[in-house]
């Protein structure tokens, strides 16, 4: 399958925080050629293992988006809501918003200062006139995620959901790509990243991994105004993280990547970003430990409603990944 496909495969299901059940299951299908077996644990992570005699090897990427929970319905039919994840509420204004049910909204605010905005100024408009009409659609506790269809110019993509599901894409097409691999492979979609990390955490503990690689969207350094905490810019190549908030990645993973990208002539770059974790951050400090890192993604306007990458990049970390996936390691 192509990967503009998948991407828009992917891209089409509902999946926030806690409710992945329909993402695992696309990618479940996708994954079936490749893997010798395939299955959900307790939480919710679908885990593709690809059988090997060498080490064993988990590659994580996350199935989950932010977006918006209700908690409350205004008599006159509007809904307030908190947030799932890292929302930033000055990025999301004017933005539509999709349920699981299909019902559609748009978010406004009650804030008089656009320039400080919280997100008890937010809510969400889904057109009802009353409570009672609202409550037909929409209850307490339902959430809601951003909308948009993917869209593809030249070289670049946008998409509402490139974190993380760009990163899924690029695991499955390692699991094509690392077909002869000697190493026994774990390829893990994992659930709740944004909410705290929670199925790589467990997913870790359960796999016991030697080695650990989270795939997921990394901030670039490359726009107006940027004061230089992050480290990555567009159309540069992979990313090779070197640490997040979660993790200073291991230095024997970081050298490797580094070692095989300059050998495969696979564009590469590094990646520091001073804030926000990664699932690779759980793994690292699972059982006795883990050798863990990252391939990431340059994007922009991470966990606003369009987020943008480069397909080159993409080609790259698919390729970083999969060379990885292969490789002879102790
Ligand atoms: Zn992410």
């Amino acid at each position: 399958m192509d990967m503009m496909t998948m991407v828009q495969r992917l891209t089409a299901v509902y999946g926030i925080s806690g409710r992945e059940a329909a993402v695992a299951e696309e990618i479940r299908r996708m994954a079936e050629p490749y893997a010798d077996e395939i299955w959900t644990d307790r939480l919710g992570n679908l885990i593709c293992h690809k059988k090997g005699e060498g080490p064993k090897m988990m590659f994580a990427a996350h199935l989950d988006s932010i977006g918006l929970i209700v908690t409350h319905i205004e008599s006159a039919g509007f809904l307030r809501v908190a947030k799932i994840g890292g929302v930033r509420p000055e990025k999301i204004l004017h933005s539509l918003v999709r349920f699981e049910n299909g019902t559609i909204g748009t978010i406004a605010s009650s804030g008089t200062d656009l320039g400080k905005l919280s997100m008890e100024d937010l809510y969400v408009d889904i057109g009802a006139e009353s409570r009672e009409e609202a409550e037909k659609k929409v209850s307490v506790g339902d959430a809601a995620v951003y909308m948009g269809q993917p869209v593809q110019t030249g070289t670049t993509l946008f998409s509402p959901y490139l974190d993380d599901r760009l990163g899924c894409v690029i695991l499955l097409k390692t699991m094509e790509l690392a077909a002869d691999s000697p190493n026994d492979l774990y390829f893990v979609f994992t659930v709740q990243e944004e909410v705290g990390l929670c199925g790589a955490h467990t997913a870790a503990h359960g796999i016991v991994p030697d080695y650990g690689i989270a795939v997921d969207v990394t901030c670039t350094d490359d726009v107006p105004g940027s004061r230089h905490t992050v480290s990555a810019a567009l159309g540069k190549g992979a990313g090779i993280k070197v640490m997040d908030g979660s993790l200073m990645c291991h230095g024997a993973v970081v050298e490797r990547l580094k070692e095989l990208a300059a050998g495969h002539g696979i564009p590469a770059q590094p990646d520091l970003m001073s804030a926000g974790g990664t699932d690779a951050g759980p793994m690292h400090i699972s059982h006795d430990g883990v050798l863990a890192g990252g391939i990431s993604i340059p994007c922009r306007g991470i966990h606003s409603p369009v987020e943008m990458a480069d397909l080159g990049d993409v080609d790259a970390c698919i390729r970083l990944a999969a060379a990885f996936a292969s490789s002879r390691l102790e």
